[in-house]
């Protein structure tokens, strides 16, 4: 199964993805993720990344495009994937297109999650994921165990500023 996930930031793509590969048994391919793995890991994309992330601004797609088609490439991409984050613009899409043409596959499905902004900004503002576990909480919709709390991590793009930022991206770009 091929599947894209769309959707705006906060909309619940990588709650969703998580339930679906345990039902597929395909891979989870989120750029986000890749992107703050590279960050955390101080790698040349990483620092080029940082600062476009942290303002919620989108990372450029000469940088992007190519860490998807690579991973796509690889072995246990070979039954299918689930994308979370990819496409987000037209050359992004273009190029899923080319590389699934070359490799002659074709997308199942693409699956559109939509939500108001107003409870987009509420979710993200509230988010809380606990690194040991890559759980996400919301403080108020999914509150966290006590004792977990003094280890959750706020991500930097999840204030409000950054988050409006990423939805006006989002509906004028994706
Ligand atoms: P969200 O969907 O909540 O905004 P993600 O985890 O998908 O969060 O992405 C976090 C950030 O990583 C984005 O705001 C953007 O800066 C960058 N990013 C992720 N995927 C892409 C992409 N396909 N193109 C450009 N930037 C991306």
């Amino acid at each position: 199964m091929r599947l894209i996930l769309v959707g705006p930031p906060g909309a619940g793509k990588g709650t969703q993805a998580a339930k679906l590969i345990e039902r597929l048994g395909v891979p989870h391919l989120s750029t986000g993720d890749m992107l703050r793995e590279a960050v955390k890991q101080g790698t040349e994309l990483g620092q080029q990344a940082q600062a476009h992330m942290s303002a919620g601004g989108l990372v450029p797609d000469d940088l992007v495009i190519p860490i998807v088609v690579q991973r796509i490439k690889q072995d246990d991409c070979g039954t299918g994937f689930i994308l979370d984050g990819f496409p987000r613009t037209l050359p992004q899409a273009e190029a899923l297109d080319q590389a699934l043409q070359a490799a002659g596959v074709e997308l199942d499905a693409v699956a559109v999650i939509t939500v108001k902004d107003d409870l987009i900004v509420e979710r993200i503002t509230g988010r809380r994921m606990d690194p040991e576990t890559n759980t996400i909480y919301h403080m108020t919709f999914n509150p966290p165990p006590e004792e977990v709390v003094p280890r959750l991590l706020h991500r930097q793009d999840d204030t409000e500023e950054a988050c409006r930022s990423r939805l006006t991206k989002y509906h004028g770009e994706t």
